[in-house]
Parts: structure tokens; C-alpha cells; sequence
């Protein structure tokens, strides 16, 4: 038995083998041919080529009909790279002189292209190895008339264990027999601990390579909760931890009485309730735990799921699906934030040396008018059925606010034009995530609809650290000083301004700070489904009056080492206080 100690990404307990999520590499079995095959062979060969080429010219052309010319440039050297006689004519003559059956004669003639271009002392041909391989399991997936995904995903219920996973990974992954993460990298707001934490799973990242290295079918406990993986755990270990589990779940349960009572406090403050979600998957348990609305649908996902940028169309029906199934309920879409931690090779995604502080949320969708007002003109037509709203990524001052306005202006001047059923006046607010929207959260008031404290991308923009890098996560610190005094600034530009402000970062899903949201006075939290009724409990027995004195002192407070001591001390009264009044949970 080994202890691995990591970082608590999503709490919980699971037990289970461990399956490492690999891309699955094809490769080209070798056989010989007879003379009389030839023919057949390098018919095979003109297939295979021919279906990967519509395949990429498919891509190419959504690429061009909304990114434009220069992203899908990036795809179409692989098409260059089948029509180069290099690759053509070495296949055909290694299948005619060496007799040997097309797959392996085309990887032959790759490998050998690819040898050639990593002599050379060129960055640019090296680089170009990459799109040679990508080129090459296209094809062969065509041979091999293989549709699977890329990724090798779980057949029996497993702990996932990868380096890291991104999200058109987890987008591939769903839920179908994960019972846990364990991955070498990444912090307390990384992507992996965010989709953990929407499925209700336990996650521990930030195991520094030890993960990866573990081999396929080992035992494993994941306890999220105190961020520990335990490889090979004794009879006595996996007891304790299946019995966590199974306890976790009773307390779950105890908790759904409240399902349909409001988060009120005993003054009468009433806290909204709304649900994250990533995958559609997640809205019946979001549902079930008494969420009031969805506060923050990452749209991203829809897109990491097709191969190509979906239409407006298929975007139309996805998005009321959502509407529907909330009926009247509020959605609110953000509109697509990729960039930074949530690349998409078809989005035309290029190294960034600094990718969190480059070109991604609103940086990208107001360089993609197009693609942007397609998914604009999307929401507004998904909201016929219902309470759509609209939400902007990364704003970082009131002219990106004006840019992206005027983006669903046209878009709804466009619709109505057409005469398309849609929703004339949605609300439209941003997500306040980065530091000037903070200092520049009064102007930004005055022009929308509402506020969403993102605290995931605020504490990574203020404390200046990685979200995604285990070595600086000991910096995710939510009540450091400075993004206490950001919150409150917040909240106090927006009710100055008569707008609602909510908070959807993974903050909103830590049920020790559940009485500092309330004290902050947030109008709105937004959160995973199943850390919603713990919550919604806390802020039922605490009165805002008292959760404001709590925060007043806070806000007093020079480190958030002290903040942490004052909270937990405070905690520890208010559990003493309901044990003495007889209430256990
Ligand atoms: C945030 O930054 O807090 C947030 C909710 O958005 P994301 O985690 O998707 O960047
Ligand atoms: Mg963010």
C-alpha cells in the first residue's frame, strides 16, 4: 500500500481499478500481398485517402465559413500533405516493389518523410511532423473503417487516471464508468477538478507524475476529500474508504428535503440557487438537487463535442433542449470562452506562450464576428421557449462590453428582419473574472444586465497564478484579502448600479464558505449540483446579519491564513451551537 499525497480537487470517496486514459494510436498491421493484389491494394490505398480528404475538407470549410481563411490554413497543410507526391508516390511504389498491403506501405512512406524532415534544421518542418502523423491515423482510422474515439475510455466502472486532461478529452469521456481522477497536474480550478466536481466524482490532482505511471487494473482509493490517492489500499483501507462512500451518499440523501425549499435565511434574505453545467448529462442531477436555473451553461463543451463548428441549427436545437428543460426557469449561455485552459485544435488553437493572458473569451469572439454572432443568433432563437440570457467571457472593460453588445443587437435585428421566433430582450451580463472589471465594475454596471463573479479566472488574474499549475496551487487562496475586497467592490458596483450579481466560480461549491458568499451579499450563487443542498442548508440557518459581521471582520483581517483560522473557528462554534439545539446534521 502507497499513500500519494496530491491536491483535493473534488470531494468524495471512490474505490476502483485504475484505467489510464491514453489517445488510442493506431497502427498499420504488416502482411504480405500476392502479385494479383496490387491493383486492389492501391485502390484501398486512393479510398482511404480520399475519405480522410473529405473528412479534412469538411473541417476546412466550417473553419473558413467562421473562423475565415488564415485558421483553416492551419488544417489545410494536412490536405497539401496527401497530395504530396512524396507520400502518394512512395505508397504506391512501396505496396508495388515490396508487396505489401496499403496501411503499412503508407506508414512506411510517412515514417520515412518524417525521418527527412526532422534532419532538417528547421523549426517549421519539425512542426510540420506533427500534422504528418495526424494525417497518417486519419487515413488509417479509414482503413480501418474505425469511427471510435481518439481516446480509449473505461469499460468497467474505474478510477480515470491521465498528465492532465483537456477539455474536448473529458467532452469524449462523459460520465460512463468514472468513479474518480487521479492526474499528475493541475489545481484546485483546473479543468478536471471543475467537470469532478459537476459529476459528483472524486478527483485528486497535482500527484506530480506519479498518476500516469500507474499501470491499468491497479487498485486504487481516491479520497478527494482529503486529496490522497492510496495505490493498492489493505483489506482495511478500502473498507474504510467504501464505507465513506456509502456514508457520503446517506448524508446526500438526508439533505433532499430541500429540494424545493428556497435558500432563505431566517432575516428573509433569499439567496438564488442556480446549477454549472458543462454537459447536458448534468441538468437531471442539477434538477434533482433543487437548482432554480442554470447560471452558468460553458458552451464550450457543445462545441468540443463535434468534430466541426456546429451550426447554427444544430446549435439552435442543443441550446433549446436546455431552455425546454428548464422551462421558464432562467439559462444563462456564455458564449464561447475558449482560449486559455480550453483549446480546440479545429478552433484554429496556436502556442500561446501565454495563453491564460492571450487570445480567449471575448478576445476571440470579437476577432470570429461570425462564428460569434452564429452562437448569439442561436441563444436568441433558443430563447423562444423560454428565459435564455447571454453571458460574456474575459470582459475586461466597458468598449469590449459595447463590442459584444452590439454583436446581439445585429444579431437580433437580423432574426427579427428574417422573421425567426426569438427572444427580443434578453438579459445580457458579463462575468467579472478579471481584475479591471473589478476596478471597473461600476462603469461596466451601467451598461448590462447582470454580474457573475467568476472567482476561478479572479483569483487566477489577481493572485497571479496558474489555475492549472499544481506548484503554485497553494495560491488559490479565496479569502485572500484582495479578492474578499474584489467581491465586496463587486457586489457593491452592482446594487449601486440596480443590477443582480451572482458568483459561478468553484468557490460557490465550498461549503465552509457558505456563510462568507451569503455575508458578501451575492444575490445569486451558481454551482455544482451536488454541493447545492449542503449550501442552500448553511445559508437556511444563518441569518445575513450575522454572515455580514462574519465578512465585516474578515474584510479587517491582513492574510487569508488568518481569514482561514477566524472561519473555521467560527464554524466550529455554529456546529457546537445546532449539536446543543439537538440538530445533527
Ligand atoms: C471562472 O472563471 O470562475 C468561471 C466560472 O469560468 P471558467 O472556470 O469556465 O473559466
Ligand atoms: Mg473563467
Amino acid at each position: 500500500m502507497r499513500r500519494l499525497e496530491g491536491i483535493s480537487a473534488s470531494p468524495g470517496y471512490a474505490v476502483g481499478p485504475v484505467h489510464p486514459i491514453r489517445r488510442r494510436i493506431l497502427a498499420a498491421e504488416r502482411r504480405t500481398i500476392v502479385p494479383e493484389l496490387i491493383p486492389s491494394e492501391c485502390e484501398r490505398f486512393g479510398a482511404a485517402v480520399d475519405q480522410a480528404r473529405t473528412e479534412i475538407q469538411d473541417l476546412v470549410d466550417s473553419l473558413a465559413r467562421e473562423l475565415g481563411p488564415d485558421e483553416a490554413d492551419i488544417l489545410s497543410t494536412q490536405l497539401l500533405i496527401l497530395e504530396d507526391t512524396m507520400v502518394w508516390d512512395a505508397t504506391l511504389a512501396v505496396i508495388r516493389l515490396e508487396r505489401i498491403n496499403a496501411e503499412a506501405a503508407f506508414t512506411r512512406a510517412v515514417g520515412d518523410l518524417a525521418t527527412r524532415f526532422l534532419e532538417i534544421e528547421d523549426e517549421t518542418f519539425r512542426e510540420r511532423v506533427n500534422d504528418l502523423r495526424d494525417v497518417e491515423q486519419r487515413v488509417l482510422r479509414a482503413f480501418l473503417g474505425d469511427g471510435r474515439p481518439a481516446l480509449d475510455l473505461p469499460a468497467v466502472p474505474s478510477v480515470v487516471t491521465a498528465r492532465n486532461l483537456a477539455p474536448s478529452d473529458t467532452a469524449a469521456l462523459g460520465r460512463d464508468n468514472v468513479l474518480g481522477f487521479a492526474m499528475d497536474e493541475g489545481g484546485p480550478t483546473s479543468h478536471v477538478a471543475i467537470l469532478a466536481r459537476s459529476l459528483g466524482v472524486p478527483a485528486v490532482v497535482g500527484l506530480a507524475g506519479r498518476a500516469s505511471e500507474l499501470e491499468a487494473g491497479l487498485q486504487v482509493a481516491v479520497d478527494g476529500t482529503g486529496g490522497v490517492l492510496i495505490v493498492e489500499p489493505d483489506t482495511g483501507t478500502r473498507e474504510h474508504y467504501e464505507t465513506l462512500g456509502l456514508q457520503q451518499v446517506a448524508a446526500n440523501e438526508k439533505l433532499a428535503f430541500l429540494r424545493d425549499l428556497p435558500a432563505l435565511t431566517p432575516d428573509g434574505r433569499r439567496i438564488a440557487m442556480l446549477a454549472n453545467i458543462e454537459l447536458p448529462i448534468e441538468l437531471d442531477e442539477a434538477l434533482a438537487r433543487g437548482a432554480e436555473g442554470v447560471g452558468l451553461l460553458r458552451t464550450e463543451y457543445l462545441f468540443f463535442q463535434h468534430a466541426t463548428i456546429p451550426t447554427e441549427e444544430e446549435q439552435v436545437r442543443t441550446y433549446r433542449r436546455f431552455v425546454e428543460r428548464m422551462a421558464g426557469r432562467p439559462v444563462v449561455f456564455r458564449t464561447l470562452d475558449v482560449g486559455g485552459d480550453k483549446v480546440s485544435d479545429y478552433l484554429g488553437a496556436k502556442r500561446e506562450y501565454n495563453p491564460f493572458l492571450g487570445w480567449r473569451g471575448i478576445r476571440f469572439l470579437l476577432a470570429n464576428r461570425a462564428l460569434f454572432k452564429t452562437q448569439v443568433r442561436a441563444i436568441l432563437r433558443a430563447g423562444s421557449a423560454g428565459d435564455a440570457r447571454i453571458m460574456f467571457p474575459m470582459i475586461t472593460g466597458v468598449q469590449e462590453l459595447r463590442d459584444a453588445r452590439s454583436v446581439v443587437d445585429e444579431a437580433r435585428a437580423e432574426l427579427q428582419r428574417e422573421g425567426h421566433e426569438h427572444c427580443a430582450q434578453p438579459q445580457v451580463g458579463i462575468m467579472v473574472e478579471t481584475p479591471s472589471a473589478v476596478l471597473a465594475a461600476d462603469l461596466l454596471a451601467a451598461e448590462c444586465d447582470f454580474f457573475s463573479i467568476g472567482t476561478n479566472d479572479l483569483i487566477q488574474y489577481t493572485l497571479a497564478m496558474d489555475r492549472g499549475n499544481a506548484r503554485v496551487s497553494y495560491l488559490y487562496q479565496p479569502l485572500h484579502p484582495a479578492i474578499l475586497r474584489a467581491i465586496d467592490q463587486t457586489v457593491a458596483a452592482a446594487h449601486a448600479a440596480g443590477i443582480g450579481v451572482g458568483l459561478c466560480g468553484e468557490m460557490g461549491s465550498e461549503t465552509r464558505l457558505a456563510e462568507v458568499l451569503l455575508g458578501l451579499g451575492l444575490d445569486e450563487i451558481s454551482l455544482h449540483g451536488a454541493a447545492l443542498p449542503k449550501i442552500k442548508q448553511v445559508i437556511r440557518w444563518t441569518t445575513f446579519a450575522e454572515a455580514r459581521r462574519l465578512v465585516e471582520h474578515l474584510l479587517t483581517l491582513a492574510t487569508s491564513g488568518e481569514a482561514n483560522l477566524l472561519l473555521a473557528e467560527y464554524i466550529a462554534q455554529r456546529k457546537r451551537e445546532r449539536a446543543l439545539a439537538g440538530d445533527d446534521t
